[in-house]
């Protein structure tokens, strides 16, 4: 029986991952939640799973929470960056879920790691940002960090019974998103209905814009080169509209290894809680007949220079993957609300690496002030 914390329990990565507890309880147990503001879809979790712990993002949630549970054994309510690490590092928890979206998840991450609990990381952020730093202190304290995330699950399966030495490039596939074949001269007049609109994967808000400008695709390649500790030369992008092909890992010999699979994260998810087993999810293969052909292009880094900045970013190091990172979180949440257009992401994000001054081996707190730089510097400018 492994005992789980959940932090981000109601996001699309949490009520998927929920839904294999739901489906697994005799391997399972939910031990502690985090949410956000979601108090609704959280109290019925809360529920049904029964956690000793739950925490969410400030003091008014948590009343609101304590008003909604009233009457019923209620688990302790905590709240904030504290009460999420409280959730990450709870002594009955052995592995934790990291579901957080974007840099909120670093903290929690980083306590969680120093209790020696297992990770399983969707929230990649937590690599873009500190990912020496992260590996590092997984390594000191013997914890192994499963990725979640759909493409680095892929990669992760094609490395085992694999040497680590024998690896070339790993082929880091991406769906390319909605505007795949828009031309760049209109990309002017996307809108955010247009935006949030993703071929083929069901995600949140967040990430689909992020998939919709390929930064998705950009904080995926630094989120693996730290996890599998490769240089940044030996990864190679490909846009493979049916998301059929999760990634690929080539070897010396010149032999390839694919994941294929259904896009749907719940196979990631469950991989990375029930490793090295695997779990019957009673989900369909691809119909490889109906689907009749599986393409492959380069990215359009003209269009969708967000690879590009990636690329730059774990070339030089430093606070700089940091800076690209916090810049594109201010960005989207400023486009989802409307304030900036779509070709304005690109542009805050590198105008924020542009204007950085770089930090060489930075400590946490370097980190979080690059962070907080790079929001501002964002905020300047819109
Ligand atoms: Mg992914």
């Amino acid at each position: 029986m492994k005992h789980l914390s959940v932090l981000g329990s109601t996001g699309s990565i949490g009520t998927s991952a929920l839904d294999i507890v739901r489906m697994h309880p005799d391997r399972f147990k939910i031990s502690a939640l985090a949410a956000g503001r979601n108090m609704d879809l959280f109290a019925r979790q809360i529920r049904e799973f029964n956690p000793e712990l739950v925490s969410v993002f400030d003091e008014d949630a948590a009343l609101k929470l304590a008003r909604k549970l009233a009457g019923k054994d209620k688990p302790h309510i905590v709240f904030g960056e504290t009460g999420y690490s409280q959730v990450a590092q709870l002594k009955s928890t052995d592995t934790v879920l990291l579901a957080m979206v974007g840099a909120a998840g670093l903290k929690p991450a980083i306590s969680a790691i120093k209790a020696q609990k297992n990770i399983a990381l969707a929230n990649k952020e937590t690599l873009v940002m500190a990912g020496e730093i992260v590996m590092g202190l997984a390594k000191e304290n013997k914890v192994s960090i499963l990725p979640v995330d759909s493409e680095h699950s892929a990669i992760f399966q094609c490395l085992l019974a694999n040497k680590k030495k024998d690896l070339k490039t790993i082929f880091l596939t991406a769906s390319g998103g909605p505007f795949r074949k828009k031309p760049l001269e209109t990309f002017k007049d996307i809108c955010l209905k247009d935006a949030l609109n993703h071929p083929t994967w069901n995600m949140g808000n967040k990430i689909t814009i992020d998939s919709a400008t390929l930064m998705n695709k950009g904080l995926e390649i630094i989120e693996a080169v730290h996890l599998f500790d490769v240089v940044p030369e030996a990864i190679k992008v490909l846009v493979h509209p049916q998301s059929i092909v999760h990634s690929m890992v080539g070897y010396k010999d010149g032999s390839i290894l694919a994941h294929m699979g259904q896009p749907d994260m719940k196979a990631a998810i469950s991989y990375a809680l029930s490793y090295p087993e695997r779990l019957n999810l009673q989900m369909n293969f691809p119909d490889f007949a109906a689907i009749g052909s599986l393409t492959f292009e380069n990215p359009d880094t003209r269009k969708f220079p967000s690879i590009l900045y990636a690329f730059e970013a774990c070339r030089q190091k430093g606070t700089l993957p940091a800076v690209m990172n916090a810049a594109n979180e201010a960005a989207v949440s400023a486009f989802l609300e409307k304030r900036i257009g779509f070709p304005d992401i690109f542009r805050l994000v590198a105008f924020a690496m542009e204007h950085h001054s770089r930090i060489d081996n930075p400590d946490l707190s370097n980190i979080i002030e690059a962070d907080y730089w790079a929001r501002e510097k964002v905020q300047s400018q819109i």
